[in-house]
Parts: structure tokens; sequence; C-alpha cells
């Protein structure tokens, strides 16, 4: 049987369910995360990718949002942990938490009203080619003055939505989004780099990016790769169309180099030598083949 957590119990996926008068249901008020588990065949264990990392950025999304959820980061990752065991998951797999709401009003008030944490397990087939086409989107990316793209709230994914939806229906694999000011922001769920003679280069927070793990680890291990830091700086959207490489980075997609975007075929149309250099690196880490990054996991058995 396969467990959830959901308001303080770990029950029956089944019976994890929530009113239609739930106002998360109804306003998409609330905050989420996503979180990937690595089975390594070798070790026989279960690795959590940066779990405190994703609780703390859960918390912080809470903060901005009002949700005053009770729990700490290490309260999380003991309940996730014990969730896997739970499940005897011995598979690569995708975690899902979402701090919800239970408001019996119709106003859309999240402050001081009942809150709920639910925790649970999503398969991972996500990622269906090796490279992709994109195309920038018409639709802008949501901004700090309207809803906060540093928070990854439940209603920021309409944002998200629309921009990969369109893409979908021209025929796209994905939508990389642009500023007010005409600069690269990110990918509908996703973190954006390009390549430029040599430098890696990445929006910064005020391009109304997410701020991401996997951005954040690939900056880490950028420079153990190519001997540079991630230059982060603006990206003017025609800039993008020359770069030598292009690639996106998350937690479901982990590096997904970019072939072309709106049609214009960038570097040879494959993935870049410091893409895959890259792609490489993160994909060892993750799964525990590089135990210098050992601080990273947690191992869900002993
Ligand atoms: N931007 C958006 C909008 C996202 O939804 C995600 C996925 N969480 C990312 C970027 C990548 O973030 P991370 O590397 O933490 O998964």
């Amino acid at each position: 049987m396969e467990y959830a957590y959901f308001d303080g119990r770990f029950i029956p996926i089944t019976d994890a369910v929530i009113s239609v008068k739930n106002k998360t249901f109804n306003y998409g008020l609330g905050a989420l995360e996503g979180i990937r588990g690595y089975w390594n065949q070798e070790d026989q264990n279960l690795y959590l990718f940066r779990l405190e990392d994703h609780f703390q950025r859960l918390l912080n999304s809470c903060k901005v949002l009002f949700i005053t959820i009770p729990y700490t980061v290490k309260e999380l990752c003991e309940i996730t942990v014990e969730l896997m065991k739970k499940n005897n998951v011995k598979r690569d797999i995708y975690i899902r938490p979402i701090a919800f709401i239970n408001l019996p009003s119709l106003r859309p008030n999240l402050y001081k009203t009942e809150y709920g944490l639910t925790i649970f397990i999503e398969e991972v087939g996500y990622v269906e080619k090796p490279t992709v086409n994109a195309m920038i989107s018409s639709w802008l990316r949501i901004d700090n003055s309207t809803i906060p793209p540093t928070v990854k709230s439940i209603a920021g994914y309409l944002n998200s939505a629309l921009a990969y939806s369109q893409a979908v229906a021209q025929g796209q694999d994905e939508a990389i989004f642009v500023t007010r000011e005409g600069n690269i922001s990110e990918a509908s769920t996703n973190n954006i780099f390009i390549v430029k003679q040599g430098d890696i280069i990445t929006p910064p927070l005020s391009d109304s990016i997410l701020e991401g793990i996997t951005r954040n680890t690939i900056m880490q291990i950028a420079k153990q790769v190519n001997g540079h830091n991630v230059k982060v700086r603006s990206i003017p959207k025609s800039e993008i169309y020359f770069a030598e490489e292009v690639f996106m980075t998350g937690t479901a997609v982990e590096v997904l180099p970019v072939s072309a975007i709106d049609k214009r075929q960038i570097g040879n149309g494959n993935s870049g030598p410091i893409t895959s250099m890259l792609q490489k690196k993160y994909l060892q880490i993750v799964r525990g083949e590089d135990k210098k990054y050992e601080s990273f996991l947690t191992a869900v058995y002993p």
C-alpha cells in the first residue's frame, strides 16, 4: 500500500483527499516543493537530494504567503525519510510537499487561518527527450510586484502553465519567459544558463526567477568543471539566440540541453561540451557517485 503524509499522519494515499470547498483548490492558495530521490543500486540506498534546502525554501515561501505551518526544516526532513521507509522506496522518485490552507470563508485570506501539510510520492518520468526545442513565450514572467516568482506558490504555476501550454500547442518542447524589460528570466519550470566564449551565465533573482536548487548546484560545480565562476547577469532576449550553448536546470529535468530557440539552432543543435560535462557531473552527484558532494544527500536507509 502506498502512504502519504497528511495533516500529521501517514495514511493510505487514496485517503489523502481535500474537500471541494478547500480554498487551495478554489483559489490556488498555497506553497509547494519538488524533491528528487535517487536509488543507488551499489550502495542499496535511496538518496534525497538537498532535502534541507528544499524544505528551507518551502518555509521561506510559506513566510511570504503568511502560511504558518508548525514544522521546522529538521522535522520536515525526518517526516520525509519516514515516508520513504513506510513506502519501502527502492527506485528513483519525485517527492511533492504541499502547504495548503483550510479556509472556511469565501474571502481569499491567507493570514492566521488553518493550514495543512501533505507530502506524497510522484513517479519521475518527466523528461521525454535528450535535448529540447524552446520558444520565447508571449506571456511575460510574473514579477515581485504581482505574484513573487522567488516563492514556489501554487498560483504562480498558472503563469508557467500558460507559457508551457502555448509551447506545446505550437509544437515546441519548452517555453522561455522574458521580463517586462525584455531580459531572459527562466523557462516554464526550469532555470536557464547560457555559455558564451567559455563563460557560463545565468540571470539574477531580479529578473524574476525562482532561485532553483539545481541552479545553485550547477553554480557550485561549474568551477570544478570549467574553472570559472558562473556569471550572474541579465541576458537580453536577443543574446540567447547566438549563445554557444543553452541549457535548463531543475529538479525534474536535471540538466537539459536546448537545441533551438524560436527556430534558431543553438550551437550544432546537440548538447554542447560544457553542458555535457555539467550534466555528467550533476548526475553523478545526485546519485551519490561522487562522495565529495555527500553533504548534499540524505541517505534514507542506515
Ligand atoms: N523555476 C521554476 C518556475 C520552477 O518551477 C522550478 C522547479 N522547481 C525551477 C525553476 C527549478 O528549481 P529547482 O532546481 O529548485 O527544482
